[in-house]
């Protein structure tokens, strides 16, 4: 805290203006600086896209920085299983062994590189990628083997691209598995000034979040069954003719289909799947068909499933059919920064990825290896051994399904090294483990594409040294060199990067340098299909899909019980008969990150399952109590708390807590059959008393 004694010796302070790294959400900051330290961290008013707006973990970057748990230099595990300090020259050379090591013994594509959330948006994962083309591995993976690629992918089949919502100019906004008030804060004021202007809300959730209570209508479905409540929609707004019958029919194929789909999943029967009223389904469909504009947001929840890619494909078939699409307060189209490309053609020869073979459509979508199946591939050798992994701004320990299979894979690997500013219990597993300066020690890149209408790009300038440690980006530029890859590397510094991948918008970094609020490189105008069609096979809205088809998958939305369910599994539900969904977002973290910084836990304690009164009652659990939760693979300890917001039968835990780690209880077998995502959100489980 800055106080007015302090600010006596103002000549001390400097201050600078750049966007927060930590999440996609853009936001701009400004930093005070005593000497080159970071004092405080203040909203950037003028910034474009948040408007002043920082959340608690953008405030409490200052302890993060000053974090006495950062690593400081190299870690290397000793024979003993001890951590013996090195030198940054020594763990180059470690690291250029063991992947000559990799590579001599099994072959390049025996070595997998992992990106995790903490490199969403940043330069290093692009260059980190290229490393594996030039390594010779197609098994570079990032986060989007579990968030963001399966709707993705469900809007790219049916319109080309993904649209986002414009909040601000639309009637109805329907948050469908999303509560930006915990992932995407900026977002939340938009959303209040378009209630204060009429707009109707439409919250879906199985939990009463502070949106769904000030929401026109709130239905809370059973974790996993989105896509049969979205065919209730479509049903509805279909047999009731509230459709934009001039769009479906200039500019949608399936329409006949997707009816045919839909006419079996009236309300009354989707009542008794998703356990929302069926009056309620229809109220909220005909407020949603008949407001005009309307947009829906879609959430990771709807993806985290094992039908999530179908109810993905169901939401994007209802704005279809609505004709809210490329309309100012609908579904809007916007563009990405185009920066030249590094990604290298993999050569002849190479096995393919895993997951390429049995996931084809999230393999040519991503171009990555799908890493929920890098358990398999090291413990069963399937569809080929793995046998070293570099991960990066990860913690797989603690995010990916099926922890207890995870951690023992990377046990078993010959090669793990981590790359994170502090020990995770993934990298409590490793070989090797090197620290990396957070996003004010480096250059980066920013662009609010996901965020508005008018997406920007800039810079977000090295504002401290951070501990002189290196960033993400210089080690992998170190660790290309040593490879010898260095003619593939050229650039000396992150400035010269960055004009390269520049070059393609015919920018530099000094033009971007002085224009703290970025580079407004797109202008949206509604309806571009009009003029140059969607950008699919046919140039419609592909409400059926050829390319599903044609790769055995269901071509129009069609729902499938989750594959563990009350009604799936009769069996197993009598053993296990609670729904668990793992994963809600809390504002002050972000997955595993920032649990270990004092002023965010002390706003959000944890973990906890929350658990339903009446839930609690028939299960004899009191308020506090300290139970088990079991699935079929697992078991953690930990707090109950009763909250009347979540569904009765329905159980709540966020993951990312070392103590209770919710992915013991989650599974990597049974994968959504389109994407491999895991079904976290929607797993039986029962509680256990001792
Ligand atoms: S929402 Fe928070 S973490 Fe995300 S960019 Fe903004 S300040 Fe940073």
């Amino acid at each position: 805290m800055i106080t007015a004694r302090t600010m006596e010796n103002a000549e001390h302070f400097t201050h600078s203006r750049t966007v927060c790294g930590i999440c996609s959400g853009t936001c701009g900051m400004t930093i005070t600086l005593e000497n080159g330290k970071v004092l405080a961290i203040e909203g950037d008013r003028d910034h474009p896209v948040s408007a002043g707006h920082i959340c608690p973990k953008g405030r409490a970057v200052p302890e993060l920085l000053g974090s006495p748990d950062r690593l400081q230099y190299p870690i290397k595990k000793t024979s003993s299983g001890t951590w013996e300090k090195i030198s940054w020259d020594e763990a180059y050379s470690h690291i250029v062994r063991g992947l000559n090591d990799i590579k001599n013994s099994y072959g390049s594509e025996a070595l997998a590189v992992h990106v995790g959330h903490a490199g969403v948006g940043k330069e290093f994962l692009p260059y980190a990628e290229r490393f594996c083309g030039l390594y010779g591995t197609p098994n570079f993976s990032t986060c989007g083997s579990h968030c963001f690629e399966s709707k993705s992918m469900a809007n790219t089949v049916t319109f080309g691209s993904m649209p986002i919502a414009d909040f601000a100019r639309s009637k109805c906004i329907v948050l469908w598995g999303k509560n930006p008030a915990s992932s995407a804060p900026s977002l939340v004021s938009e959303i209040m000034s378009a209630r204060g202007a009429g707009c109707r809300i439409i919250v879906i959730d199985p939990r009463r979040t502070g949106l769904a209570e000030k929401a026109d209508l709130h239905l809370q479905p059973r974790p996993g069954t989105d896509c049969a409540l979205a065919l209730a929609f479509l049903h509805v707004i279909i047999a009731e003719e509230l459709y934009s019958r001039e769009f479906v029919d200039r500019w949608t194929v399936g329409f006949d289909a997707l009816s045919r789909a839909a006419a079996s999943y009236d309300p009354e029967k989707v009542e008794k799947i998703t356990w929302v009223p069926a009056p309620k389904i229809r109220e909220a469909a005909r407020l949603y068909a008949l407001a005009s504009p309307a947009c829906i947001s879609v959430g990771v929840a709807i993806e985290l499933n094992t039908n999530g890619f179908q109810a993905a494909r169901g939401i994007a078939a209802l704005q279809a059919i609505t004709g809210n699409l490329d309309i100012a307060g609908g579904a809007v189209f916007t563009d990405e920064a185009r920066l030249s490309d590094l990604q290298l053609t993999p050569g002849a020869g190479m096995r393919p990825a895993i997951g390429a073979v049995v996931y084809p459509l999230f393999y040519n979508a991503s171009k990555n290896a799908q890493a929920n199946l890098y358990a398999q591939a090291i413990l069963e050798e399937q569809p080929y051994a793995l046998k070293g992994l570099i991960v990066a701004g990860s913690n797989p320990v603690l995010t990916w399904p099926n922890a207890g299979r995870v951690r023992s894979a990377l046990a078993k690997l010959e090669f793990l090294a981590v790359i994170d500013p502090f020990m995770t219990a993934t990298a409590h597993l490793a070989r090797l483990v090197l620290p990396c300066a957070s996003f004010l020690g480096g250059h980066e890149l920013w662009d609010s594409s996901h965020m508005s209408l008018e997406p920007r790009i800039g810079i977000a300038p090295k504002v401290c040294s951070d501990k002189e440690l290196p960033t993400n980006w210089e080690i992998w530029k170190e660790i290309a060199t040593r490879m010898g890859y260095e003619d593939f590397f050229p650039w000396e510094t992150e400035e010269e990067a960055i004009n390269y991948r520049l070059k393609a918008l015919k920018l530099t970094f000094d033009d971007l340098r002085h224009m703290p609020e970025g580079y407004a490189y797109h202008t949206w105008t509604d309806k571009k299909y009009e003029t140059y069609g969607f950008k699919t096979a046919s140039g419609k809205v592909e409400l059926y899909s050829d390319t599903l088809n044609r790769l055995g998958y269901d071509p129009v939305p069609a729902y499938h019980e989750p594959a563990e369910s009350p009604v799936a599994l009769t069996g197993t539900a009598l053993e296990f008969p609670l729904v668990l969904t793992t994963g809600a977002r809390r504002l002050e973290y972000i997955h595993s990150r920032f649990r270990n910084l004092k002023s965010l836990s002390v706003r959000a304690p944890g973990p906890y399952i929350e658990i339903n009164p009446a839930t609690a009652e028939h299960y004899g659990v009191i308020d506090g109590e300290n139970v088990f939760i079991e699935s079929l693979r697992g078991r953690i300890a930990v707090r109950a708390k009763y909250t009347s917001s979540i569904l009765p039968g329905v159980i709540s835990i966020s993951h990312g807590w070392d103590m209770a780690n919710a992915n013991l209880l989650t599974d990597d077998e049974v994968l959504d059959p389109v994407t491999g995502f895991p079904a976290a959100r929607s797993i039986l489980a029962r509680i256990v008393k001792e």
